[in-house]
């Protein structure tokens, strides 16, 4: 390090020199470095400088019940200290494990008390594929192996739950998709509905999973998945009818409902899951993120009892992960769940700052002249921005509105999400209206800024 540099150059530096960054241009890294996040408290965050953030995306959608709880941390130590690991290959399991099942089994729908663990989301929705085609299989339907996603939706990023996921720019990166896996219409009306109202989109949106299990034949499709509000998708909540007329079609074809719960599960959305939300009984559901707030990795995927059933007869399972089910995060996990079962945190954000936030955004942020449509529910909004309101018109991309949106928050101290032409917004459920009236005066000031850039008045 030399004798100016500060810590951070310094770390930069480093950084340049070793690390490969996650959905990150690696040229902003080489010409700007790293923003190097060094500790976290609450809501917030503190920069490498020291300098103080407001985590509006609770780091990527999870720090659920905020940064430095010591419930979450004392469990992990407690439990590193009596059994730091052991697996559950060849007949074993752990005490933590047994217990996180048996909670877990307590809040998802009734039905849905089987689980198997996983680290990562992604890694769950691996769990999901092989699963459920070795179900059909087990069942004497070897040839229903297609999963059908949506556009847009996202399931993650090892190969098999990219191809799952409907992120063009993914599947561009592996030159084509995986076989067995095709996608549907979004049901995101703002940039889809065009002259129909929200309803008969719904419908439309729907109907095009139909026509594709028609189209492919019911005996080769599996499951359809999907986020019940799609998160990197851009907050994307379907029309009230959407998940009802899904359903309904996957019952009449025999495909299996899979509820991708990573984002929406453990209260972001007012609800245990979001699932409740639209009242719809998946046959399996992914969880991961909020499942242990994001302080460890730990990620688990519930099988009704029928799935489960069948596997159950097909002999040793050839699947797992050395760490499934790793004690430290399943008693992490469980800690997680108590402080969010304590602090009555899901009433807390269907009835108080969920509700905040909402009428928060519609005051202050709906009428600005870049802002479309506000979106989303609970603690997972979205802004939309427009070049137009009346036509809903987006900007071309290359004026980059929401990255320049993002970069004035960020300068202005609050971590917002860019995606598309949105702003997203998923912060820990912890937040309270003081912190809420920041993050939004923070957020108006971005788009302030934003404005100016592409001279809009
Ligand atoms: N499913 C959904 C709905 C997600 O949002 C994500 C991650 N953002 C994943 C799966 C993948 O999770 P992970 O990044 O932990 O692999």
């Amino acid at each position: 390090m030399g004798k100016d540099a500060t810590r951070t150059d310094h770390w930069r530096e480093l950084d340049r020199a070793h690390h490969i960054h996650s959905f990150t241009d690696p040229k902003v890294i080489l010409d700007q470095g790293a923003r190097i996040i060094a500790r976290g408290d609450g809501v917030y965050v503190w920069d490498s400088d020291d300098r103080k953030i407001l985590d509006g995306m609770a780091g990527l959608w999870c720090v659920n019940v905020g940064y430095g709880r010591k419930e979450l941390i004392n469990a992990a130590s407690r439990q590193l200290d009596t059994l730091a690991y052991y697996n559950n290959h060849f007949q074993s399991a752990t005490p933590a494990q047994i217990e996180l099942g048996e909670k877990l089994a307590t809040l998802t729908p009734a039905g849905l008390d089987h689980f198997a663990f996983a680290n990562s989301g992604s890694e769950a929705n691996d769990t999901v594929i092989r699963l459920v085609r070795r179900y059909w299989a087990l069942k004497g339907a070897p040839t229903k192996r297609v999963i059908i996603g949506r556009r847009l939706g996202y399931h993650g990023s090892t190969l098999a739950a990219s191809s799952m996921g409907g992120m063009a720019p993914m599947h561009a990166m592996d030159h084509e998709l995986l076989p067995d896996f095709v996608h549907v219409d979004c049901p995101h009306w703002y940039t889809e509905g065009g002259a129909l109202d929200l309803e008969a989109f719904g419908l439309k949106a729907a109907q095009s999973l139909e026509d594709k299990i028609l189209e492919l034949g019911a005996d080769k499709v599996a499951a359809f998945i999907g986020e019940p509000i799609q998160g990197a998708g851009g907050v994307i909540e379907p029309p009230p009818n959407y998940w009802h007329a899904i359903e309904r079609i996957c019952r009449k074809h025999d495909v299996l409902l899979i509820a991708d719960e990573v984002i929406c599960g453990f209260g972001r959305t007012g609800e245990w899951f979001g699932t409740n939300l639209y009242q719809i009984n998946p046959d399996v559901m992914v969880m991961a993120k909020g499942l242990s707030s994001g302080y460890v990795p730990i990620a688990a995927v519930a099988f009704n009892r029928e799935i489960f059933g069948t596997i159950a007869k097909g002999g040793t399972l050839p699947h797992g992960y050395t760490y499934s089910g790793h004690p430290v995060s399943c008693a992490v996990a469980l800690a997680n769940l108590g402080v969010i079962e304590r602090e009555s945190l899901v009433d807390r954000v269907r009835e108080d700052v969920g509700p905040y936030l909402h009428a928060c955004l519609n005051q202050t942020v709906a009428a600005h002249p870049l802002v479309g449509e506000i979106r989303g529910v609970g603690l997972m909004r979205g802004v939309q921005i427009t070049a137009e309101k009346s036509s809903r018109a987006l900007f071309p991309a290359e004026r980059e509105a929401s990255i320049r949106c993002r970069e004035h928050a960020y300068a202005g101290g609050l971590i917002v999400r860019a995606i598309g032409q949105a702003m997203v917004l998923s912060p820990a459920l912890t937040i309270t209206r003081q912190e809420i009236n920041e993050l939004v005066s923070k957020l108006v000031a971005a788009l302030d800024a934003t404005a100016a850039d592409l001279g809009v008045a």
